[in-house]
């Protein structure tokens, strides 16, 4: 016998599973609060502002579920 229940079901890691309210890493800067799309080199982040990270109403990565489908590679 073993164990078999439907565990296809995981924390969504970009909100901890919140899901909503969160705070991520901004996805423009990677965190850095510099923009990396400008020429010169430490350019605020037009996205964050500099803060490295942005507030969500809902997590865009798991639509505010909190929790993601394993997928397999
Ligand atoms: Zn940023
Ligand atoms: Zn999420």
């Amino acid at each position: 016998m073993s164990l078999n229940y439907d565990n296809s079901m995981i924390i969504c890691r970009e909100c901890s599973g919140q899901g909503t309210d969160v705070d991520i890493e901004c996805p423009n800067c990677f965190g850095t609060g510099y923009d990396p799309e400008e020429d010169k080199p430490f350019a605020q982040c037009h996205t964050c502002y500099g803060e490295g990270e942005v507030s969500l109403d809902i997590c865009h990565h798991c639509s505010g579920t909190g929790q993601l489908f394993v997928e397999d590679d």
